[in-house]
């Protein structure tokens, strides 16, 4: 295939482009999930919480597409942290899904006032060497708290899947990452369709004859993160895969990174529960 790839800090390999399904509800998640294994992404990143699951397992199982040519990503709401909630909720999702094992489990948000978790993350360890599970992995983590992670479980993450798209650049994050070896994942890549009529964007795009989305989805492969922008429009599914036959140049990247202004669409790691 074209589309590169990511080394995990465990050896497994997963796609740079993906294709993320939150707020795809569940009655177009089958026909959306279909259509983009039709385009070619080999990576699905879902969630509990985003009540799609058993639609995405159906559209993986009747792809005619090799379980093991797919990487799949769920993740574990943040009620269902702890120890054994954890095990219960995993069991619940494989259910749902219908399928053997998962590629990447992601504890969905710290949710830090509970103070569960460390101990979720010792569940994930558990599943993982069991088989179940391939690889193990955080979202909207800050460093304090994949730093707690690694220093009493002893394992690191494999990913941590963040908000990131231009008006969020994540520089000071992603420098952690690379220090200890977690690959940047970015989630809301797009900004959900905001950062699409950035002028600067815009100016790029005509000058590249790319869309406004093609150039910030190479933005976010030129810096190393692994990707996962959404659409249910099956021409935007494919213009969205179709990135690998152009490139920015130094100057391009560094008007991108320059639209940074540190603004959230979503919440507040340290604050969400
Ligand atoms: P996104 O940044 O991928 O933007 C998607 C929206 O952009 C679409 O709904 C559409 O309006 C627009 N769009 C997409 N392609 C386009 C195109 N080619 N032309 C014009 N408009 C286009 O937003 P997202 O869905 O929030 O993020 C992507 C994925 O990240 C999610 O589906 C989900 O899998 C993941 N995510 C994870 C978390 C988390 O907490 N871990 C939070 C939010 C999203």
């Amino acid at each position: 295939s074209t589309v590169p790839t990511v080394v995990l800090n465990d050896g497994n390999v997963i796609p740079q482009l993906g294709f993320g399904v939150w707020q795809v509800a569940s009655e177009e998640a089958f026909a959306t999930v279909a259509t983009a294994l039709e385009v070619g992404y080999r990576s699905i990143d879902t969630a509990a919480a985003y009540g799609n699951e058993a639609e995405v397992g159906r559209a993986i199982r009747e792809s005619g597409v090799p379980r093991d040519e797919i990487f799949l990503t769920t993740k574990l709401w943040n009620s269902d942290q702890g120890y054994d909630s954890t095990l219960r909720a995993f069991d619940k999702s494989m259910g749902e899904l219908g399928l053997e094992y998962l590629d990447l489990y992601l504890i969905h948000w710290p949710a830090a006032q509970a103070d569960r978790f460390v101990d979720t993350f010792r569940a994930f360890q558990a599943l993982k060497s069991q088989g179940r599970i391939r690889s193990i992995g955080v979202s909207n983590f800050t460093a304090d708290h994949l730093q707690r992670v690694i220093a009493e479980t002893g394992e690191t993450p494999a990913v941590n899947q963040i908000e990131l798209h231009p008006s969020l650049s994540q520089l000071k994050l992603r420098g952690f990452h690379a220090e200890h070896g977690i690959a940047t994942e970015a989630w809301s890549p797009l900004g959900q369709g905001n950062e699409l009529k950035n002028a600067t964007v815009v100016e790029i795009a005509e000058q590249t004859g790319r869309t406004p989305a093609q150039v910030i989805i190479r933005w976010h492969l030129q810096l190393g993160n692994i990707v996962i922008p959404k659409s249910v429009t099956p021409s935007r599914i494919e213009e969205n895969f179709d990135v690998f036959s152009f490139e920015l140049t130094t100057d391009q990247m560094q008007r991108i990174s320059g639209l940074d202004t540190a603004n959230r669409i979503g919440p507040d790691p340290d604050e969400f529960t």
